[in-house]
């Protein structure tokens, strides 16, 4: 869900950016128009989280789904290997990805118990030889997510922030490189932010296209070529509704008060079941089953008549998924709460 306050005003400026006479979609990347709307978008996202001064960020196209051969292809460097933290469909599709350019250590994975759990971090498998270590801090199919940063000692931390970058504060500075596709928790699709620690940017691996470059993507500042415009100016939108909202701090409180809710009222009915150990339940995705199954269509066609769209869970593991992104209204989650009690009430 994007906020209604910035679709609103998307709309407003649809068809006349700040009486240029022009929309944002017909604008030249390099007209000064648009530099003024990627740079204001950059220092907001910049100030929101505290990204020190020597990162950049990246304005790129492709999605997560190219990060995941482009990490490897430009962070390996000389060596020959790299850690995955295997945790759920989206690092076991990093790990498919990265196999193809280097060796893949992957140094734990909850696989075995169809990922519910994070294993405890002393029994992960880290080499201090790799070129970087690669987690995925939330789930968004399983609903699995780290609350604490791993621990890689000098070896550079990259992380897959698809579906929870600024849902909260983050430490930036803990990490070598963070990417996100924005379509989740930050714009419209076609839009995926990577925030790049300075030294991390070398030659990449012999072949490498390009557009695959982080190098050139740098030394352009996101206009190695055309940039994703309008959902970066709709992101830019979105940075600017986080600050009216009291930043990260306010984002944190209220995902996390909303979740422990769902999470309640899921826990105290036997009609649903969350799989996930508690320690690791994600504040932004939020995985049900129903006591029976043959209920889960009724359940969402049921929802969709009062406004709760998308429900349905990942074809790879079924059931439901609430997914709680910051542009979903608290009023959002009660209505899901509220029906849930109704629904196991009439159906349980
Ligand atoms: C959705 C998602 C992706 C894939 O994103 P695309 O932009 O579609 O490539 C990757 N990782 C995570 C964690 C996701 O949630």
């Amino acid at each position: 869900m994007l906020p209604e306050s910035v679709m609103r005003r998307a709309r407003e400026e649809l068809l006349d950016w700040h009486g240029t006479g022009l929309s944002v979609m017909e604008m030249s990347h390099r007209s000064k128009a648009f530099a003024s709307i990627a740079e204001k978008a950059e220092a907001d996202l910049r100030e929101l989280l505290s990204v020190p001064d020597h990162y950049h960020v990246l304005f790129l196209q492709g999605g997560a789904s190219s990060q995941f051969a482009m990490v490897p292809l430009n962070l390996l460097g000389t060596r020959g290997s790299a850690d995955y933290l295997c945790t759920g469909s989206w690092s076991k599709k990093a790990i498919a990805e990265a196999q193809r350019y280097c060796t893949v250590n992957v140094a734990t994975t909850s696989e075995a118990d169809h990922f519910t759990s994070i294993r405890d971090p002393g029994s992960w498998q880290l080499h201090a030889d790799a070129a970087f270590v690669h987690y995925t801090p939330n789930e968004t199919i399983h609903g699995v997510e780290f609350h604490r940063i791993p621990e890689t000692g000098a070896v550079p931390l990259v992380g897959d922030f698809s579906s929870t970058l600024l849902s909260r504060p983050l430490d930036v500075s803990r990490h070598g490189l963070i990417y996100a596709g924005a379509q989740k928790n930050m714009g419209p699709a076609g839009l995926c932010v990577v925030i790049v620690r300075a030294d991390l940017i070398t030659a990449p691996r012999a072949g490498t296209p390009a557009m695959f470059t982080y190098k050139n993507h740098v030394e352009a500042r996101s206009m190695y070529n055309t940039p994703p415009t309008y959902p970066w100016y709709v992101a830019g939108l979105v940075f600017e509704w986080l600050q009216e909202q009291g930043g990260l701090e306010a984002m944190a409180h209220r995902n996390r008060r909303r979740a422990e809710k769902l999470y309640a009222a899921i826990d105290a009915d036997a009609f649903y079941h969350n799989p996930v150990r508690k320690e690791s339940r994600s504040w932004m995705n939020v995985p049900f089953t129903l006591a029976n199954s043959d209920l889960d269509e009724r359940f969402i066609e049921q929802a969709a008549r009062e406004g709760l769209h998308e429900l349905k869970g990942h074809r790879s593991v079924g059931g439901m998924r609430a997914s709680l992104y910051n542009g979903m209204p608290d009023a959002g989650v009660e209505a899901l709460i509220d029906f849930m009690v109704d629904f196991s009430r009439r159906h349980g």
